[in-house]
């Protein structure tokens, strides 16, 4: 043991001292000095950190020697020194490269030399394959909102139901249930029968413990009814829990179906509301499911993962408004929105010139130098998104809304011919380029589908 605490310590001390060296290490050097490593003949060199550094030669003369197999070799190797050596076992080792000292070197990745096929969904993630490590990161650190009462959603387990319980139930019995279904047409005679059956006495109804011996007063069941697994005291302070609570919402998960719920045992305690939990990702309060945190949702080239409206590319094609206004230092008058200059849609000119007037927009002053309010009405109208309101109010429909209109009319090949000179690639807006579907589904933060999205740019 002695031997593993001397191997670690020194590790840590360096990364302290090193620490205070971070603030100015964009101007620091990594020195290497007396490198060896197979044609090298003593090379001493200085490498700027933070900054391009560009190995050229002929070929045999050692750029791979010493990017490879001195700098990544030697970055790599301290770092995997700073892990426990149980951890260090299931690196790959390298070889120590042959060189005198070498300062200030950070831990290092490498990227093969290869000619990989580019395609539209490469990425600087997924070309130097550091997604395919993040996509199984993610889902171990995700965290999960519900989209309904907006707190925080994470599986349950017995102990940490344990752990949480003096907080809410200090030195109070619990009575700890799960939820089984009762059949449409069954009556509570029959129901309580099958419970006996299956060994269980006691129920929970409407607040109020039933023995399943008794004849129930009422002539049907709520559609679920609580059936009683234990009643436990819970201790005041958080010591080690019982066994016996541990077993008896271990069995509650299995027979509920992955949910319990608990009860304050004293009739008429209001000390504490009913509890629920859930050992999935399911938001107990609203019984709502969220999607678990797997791999495939957080890799934009898996369908689950992929934003719905870009499916994965980041970009859509669609209308380009800088096409369809190309010059901001025209006025409306002088044909600003280029695509109604020509005489097919001359009356969307007229009927902007009309409508821009009655709002006092200038209509000699140029687009550019409008208030920007003025312009986005220009290009939204005066419904954003419903061009149809304005057009039935007689309003102006937006260059948008003129552009939807000509969309539904496709089955005309100059319409079609109209368009393609106005369309573009531009950035989905669903997913604002960051290719990941994350940010639409419920419950999973906005923020994380942000980190995810920093690989990909
Ligand atoms: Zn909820
Ligand atoms: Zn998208």
């Amino acid at each position: 043991m002695s031997r593993v605490s001397s191997s670690n310590s020194p590790p840590k001390k360096k990364r302290r001292a090193s620490k205070k060296k971070s603030a100015n290490a964009s101007a620091s050097v990594i020195k290497i000095r007396g490198v060896r490593q197979n044609n090298l003949k003593n090379v001493d060199l200085d490498l700027p950190l933070g900054k391009l550094n560009v190995i050229t030669g002929p070929s045999g003369s050692g750029k791979s020697s010493l990017a490879f197999q001195t700098l990544y070799a030697e970055g790599q190797r301290r770092y995997i020194e700073t892990f426990s050596p149980y951890t260090r076992q299931f690196f790959d080792r390298m070889d120590k490269p042959q060189v005198d000292a070498i300062h200030g070197i950070p831990p290092a990745i490498a990227i093969e030399q290869s000619n990989k096929v580019k395609t539209t969904r490469s990425t600087v993630g997924t070309i130097t394959e550091i997604n395919d490590y993040l996509k199984l990161f993610f889902p171990r650190v995700a965290e999960a909102t519900c989209p309904e009462c907006q707190q925080t959603v994470r599986p349950d387990t017995p102990t940490s139901i344990a752990q949480r319980l003096p907080d809410c139930f200090t030195g109070q019995s619990v009575l700890i249930t799960f939820g089984i279904p009762v059949g449409n047409k069954a009556k509570p005679s029959e129901f309580f029968e099958f419970l006996q059956s299956q060994g269980y006495l006691r129920i929970h109804i409407f607040g109020k413990t039933w023995r399943t011996d008794e004849t129930f007063p009422n002539k049907t069941l709520p559609a679920v009814v609580d059936v009683i697994q234990d009643r436990i005291k819970i201790p005041a302070s958080s010591k080690r829990p019982s066994a016996r609570l541990l077993e008896a919402l271990e069995s509650a998960f299995h027979l509920g179906k992955g949910k319990l719920s608990l009860h304050p045992a004293e009739s008429g305690s209001n000390n504490s509301k009913p509890m629920s939990f859930s050992r999935n990702w399911h938001c107990a309060d609203c019984d709502l499911d969220l999607h678990a945190p797997t791999p495939n949702l957080f890799t934009f080239n898996n369908p689950l993962g992929a934003c719905p409206e870009c499916r994965g590319f980041g970009r859509v094609i669609g209308i380009d408004l800088d096409r369809a206004l190309p010059d901001p230092s025209l006025s409306i008058r002088e044909g600003v929105v280029k695509a109604f200059q020509g005489n097919r849609h001359q009356e969307c000119q007229v009927e902007l010139e009309l409508y821009a007037g009655i709002r006092g927009i200038d209509i000699n002053a140029p687009f550019e130098e409008l208030l920007k309010a003025d312009q986005k009405w220009i290009l939204q109208g005066e419904h954003p998104g419903d061009a149809e309101k304005a057009w039935s109010e007689s309003s102006w429909y937006g260059v948008r809304g003129f552009f939807n209109w000509l969309e539904s009319r496709t089955y005309r090949m100059h319409v079609r011919v109209f368009l393609s000179r106005f369309r573009s690639y531009t950035k989905c807006n669903v997913c604002e380029g960051t290719r990941t579907g994350c940010s639409q589904l419920p419950g999973v933060r906005k923020n994380t589908a942000r980190n995810l999205a920093a690989p990909h740019r």
